[in-house]
């Protein structure tokens, strides 16, 4: 399986070596005697699902106590937000737990087509609603989680220790050995345990303190990139005025930009409820109290969704959310770092939530291990399946920070646009402007936003045509109640 990181024995060439006299462990063809994977949130059970068929036994260390059914937890307090599951997303989730897609519709996960089934405002325009080409899964993320949990625990070599957390690495620079930790409250150092294991996968979410613990055994943190467009969520469940829901239940989603600073989505989740989520920019964020949800929703580039709000019951508090920023760490550079050592996820890659990408890239990563483990051409060093790791991730990063560089307010070191990227841009600016009004570049936007094609598809040769010598088409002045006839 893994063995080490991919460079000269005995030398530190700047990716690090695994270089300790050790034979490589787990290496192709052998097993990993034990994998410890930290976290066990989406993407750490998706990653246990993956090195499951590689490993004797997997162990899972998390934090939190895991509650029995669908429940929000501490360690993920994002999951009182919307969390869509995108196409892609949804097709990789299949590929790794076979049947769950069904488990979830069976559990009452509403299906949102694309555009038919959601009133869509960006950059001043309303989406036409014309036949869906793309679907999100919009029920709750803890539904989601206890779901994929109890598929993935079904596995007899893969175990959860819960209520536990990692506090360090054992090993050195060269080569990872297992983890430290203690269980979660406890003071003092000698309640610190060691977990020995042939590899340690980082799936500790988005505050991931594996910088700490990589430069605590002598290695090199990896290099951050970050985008923080200062984005704040605020979100609470409603029960909509207009009964349960069918398929003409109301899905609204205003995507924030440079020039509409307010954001929201209005989604349905189980249970015939609606969670909103308003969100703004810098300096326009919603309120995180009870008091002025609604009237900030007055302030959207049009007041259907705060009529909307008006006649409908709300379910919950209010929560807030505020730490958005796209935080990509480059384990895939030159650095001295250990073998053994992996980051999945939110840990390696974590976006601006509004593009609603983490669980689906958590899956595609999952699926892009379980190619380079299998792959009979190459030895998958750390740094290799590091790499196949981050290119997972690549699209997503590409999608939302292309997006979040240029906005007013935007910090950190990922932030501006370089003259290379200027004609993508130009194009890009092409293709949003044309996608609400021309089905044949709606549908090409959309794959690329749901991760079930690659951004080559936004130049095939009718997109491209359109794009660069098309009209922008008109569109609805106005939000489309109902979904428009079937072409044909
Ligand atoms: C507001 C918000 C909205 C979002 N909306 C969407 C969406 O619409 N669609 C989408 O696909 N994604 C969305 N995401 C992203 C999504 O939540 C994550 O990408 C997804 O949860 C996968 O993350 P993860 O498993 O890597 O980490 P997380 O889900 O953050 O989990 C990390 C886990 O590690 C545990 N942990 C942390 N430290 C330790 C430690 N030291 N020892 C042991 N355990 C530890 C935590 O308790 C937790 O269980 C959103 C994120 C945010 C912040």
């Amino acid at each position: 399986m893994v063995d080490s990181a991919g460079a000269r024995p005995g030398t530190h060439d700047g990716a690090g070596d695994g270089a300790d006299g050790h034979p490589p462990v787990p290496s192709p063809g052998r097993r990993a005697r034990h994998v410890v994977i930290i976290g066990g949130s989406i993407a750490a059970l998706l990653t246990a699902r993956t090195l499951s068929d590689h490993a004797d036994r997997v162990t899972i260390i998390e934090r939190d106590r895991l509650p029995a059914g669908p429940e929000p937890r501490a360690g993920v307090p994002q999951s009182r937000h919307t969390h869509v599951l995108l196409e892609g997303g949804a097709r990789a989730l299949e590929e790794l737990l076979p049947g769950i897609l069904a488990e979830l519709r069976a559990q009452g996960s509403p299906r949102v087509g694309m555009p038919r089934d959601l009133v869509h405002w960006q950059s001043g325009r309303f989406y036409r609603r014309t036949a869906s080409t793309h679907h999100l899964l919009t029920g709750t993320r803890p539904a989601l989680e206890w779901l994929v949990r109890r598929r993935v625990l079904a596995d007899s070599r893969i175990t959860v220790v819960e209520g536990t957390e990692v506090v360090g690495l054992l090993g050195d620079a060269s080569r990872v050995r297992g983890v430290r930790v203690r269980e979660r409250g406890a003071r003092t150092r000698t309640e610190v345990r060691s977990f020995p294991a042939d590899l340690v996968v980082d799936a500790s979410g988005r505050g991931s303190r594996a910088p700490d613990w990589l430069a605590g055994i002598g290695a090199e943190p990896a290099h951050e990139e970050t985008l923080d467009t200062g984005l704040a969520y605020a979100t609470r469940l409603f029960r909509g005025a207009d009964g349960p829901d069918g398929a003409e239940c109301p899905a609204y989603n205003f995507t924030p930009d440079g020039r509409h600073v307010r954001g929201a989505v209005v989604l349905p989740v189980e249970d015939g409820r609606h969670l909103v989520t308003l969100s703004g920019l810098r300096g326009n964020e919603p309120p995180s109290e009870e008091d002025g949800f609604t009237g900030f929703a007055a302030g959207l580039g049009h007041p259907v969704v705060h009529d909307w709000l008006l006649k409908a019951r709300p379910e919950s508090p209010v929560h807030a959310f505020r730490a958005t920023a796209s935080v990509r760490r480059r384990y895939d550079l030159p650095g001295r770092r250990p073998a053994g050592f992996l980051a999945a996820g939110d840990a390696l890659c974590s976006f601006n939530p509004v593009y609603g990408q983490g669980m689906s890239v958590a899956a595609l990563g999952a699926l892009a291990l379980r190619d380079a483990l299998a792959d009979p051409r190459r030895t998958p060093t750390t740094r290799r399946v590091q790499r196949a790791l981050l290119d997972a991730s690549r699209q997503a990063w590409k999608i939302a920070s292309g997006a979040d560089r240029e906005l007013p307010g935007a910090r950190g070191n990922a932030t501006g646009t370089r003259w290379v990227d200027r004609p993508g841009a130009w194009y890009l600016a092409r293709v949003v402007e044309r996608a609400p009004g021309d089905p044949v570049v709606g549908a090409a936007f959309r794959a690329a936003l749901a991760l079930t094609s690659s951004t080559a598809v936004l130049f095939a040769p009718p997109v491209l045509r359109a794009v660069l010598f098309g009209p922008v088409r008109p569109t609805p002045s106005a939000p489309p109640a109902n979904p428009e006839p079937a072409a044909g």
